[in-house]
């Protein structure tokens, strides 16, 4: 991590995530992205929501926008129309993406607005007491499912795929050269990326479904989940609830935001007048220019 420092606000460690947590290993995959890629820092708009994951933002040194719970999607979209130049990453939970921010994930895919969404899947709300999430598989544990799920869980890459995003992969942290890789294929991708981050939470989720340790809980992870070249070898119907890794789709669709400025460019043209983004998302996006915590 050493060579990524720079990327850190050191006087915010240490983070608050428990040993055994796969988020660093997934910020780590984000760094590493952003570094092969050369983007200067002050260009970066990091924003999140509310959860374990979404504590990353506070300890990045980019342009960072610490939302409110569900609404990292929404803030991001205002962000892009209002700046299009910078480039701009949404790191999110299952509970915060799929639940309470459902709506704003799924239209932002069908959108094709140009920002890359790194979802950590961790299948339960940690930091709230480890309750149901929409990822939480059927019959396990949860604070509010104490004799097994009764939920079908979202397959949120497949979600994201059929809401019309141009870019989708997901894959264990255990791979975390390939999951850097594919955000920084996501970041290239002119449209909506969604990156699936399977990772451990052996204390809320772990412990509640004999996976206590971090290797149980990564072991499992490998366990239901399978590459895509091998699924397709297999079958649909052979794959028993295994989750499908990989590049999932990788698409060239119109993107939302050079849409709109086309619009616009052709509305000032004939003389109409085209709204500004709101004032707020404007100031916003001058104090992110500005290097500055939102
Ligand atoms: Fe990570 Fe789970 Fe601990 Fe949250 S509760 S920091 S997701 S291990
Ligand atoms: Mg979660």
């Amino acid at each position: 991590m050493a060579e990524l420092e720079s990327y850190l606000r050191t006087d915010r460690l240490p983070f608050i995530w428990c040993p055994g947590c796969g988020n660093g290993i997934a910020v780590r995959a984000v760094l590493g992205a952003v570094d092969r890629l050369g983007l200067p820092k002050d260009r970066v708009a990091v924003v999140s929501g509310i959860g374990c994951s979404s504590r990353a933002s506070g300890y990045l040194d980019f342009c960072t926008l610490h939302t409110t719970h569900g609404r990292a999607i929404a803030f991001a979209t205002g962000m892009k129309l209002a700046r299009p130049s910078l480039t701009v990453i949404v790191l999110t939970g299952d509970g915060d993406a799929l639940a309470i921010g459902g709506n704003h994930f799924i239209h932002a895919a069908r959108r094709n607005v140009d920002i890359t969404v790194v979802l950590f899947n961790n299948c339960i709300y940690g930091m709230t007491g480890g309750q149901v999430s929409p990822t939480t598989p059927l019959g396990a544990r949860s604070a509010t499912s104490r004799l097994g799920n009764l939920e079908p869980p979202f397959d949120a890459a497949r979600l994201a795929a059929a809401a019309g995003a141009s870019f989708v992969a997901r894959v264990p942290v255990t791979k975390p050269f390939q999951l850097s890789r594919y955000i920084e294929m996501g970041i290239r991708k002119r449209g909506f990326a969604l990156i699936e981050a399977l990772t451990p939470c052996p204390t809320a989720f772990g412990r509640q479904n004999k996976l206590a340790t971090p290797i149980e809980n990564m072991r499992w992870i490998e366990e239901i989940s399978i590459e895509a070249s091998r699924a397709s070898q297999l079958g649909e119907g052979a794959l028993g609830g295994r989750v499908v890794t990989g590049v999932l789709v990788d698409a060239e669709r119109p993107e939302y935001v050079a849409s709109y400025e086309a619009a616009a460019e052709a509305s000032r043209a004939e003389g109409l007048r085209v709204g500004l983004p709101a004032r707020e998302v404007v100031r916003a996006a001058e104090c992110l220019e500005r290097g500055e915590v939102v």
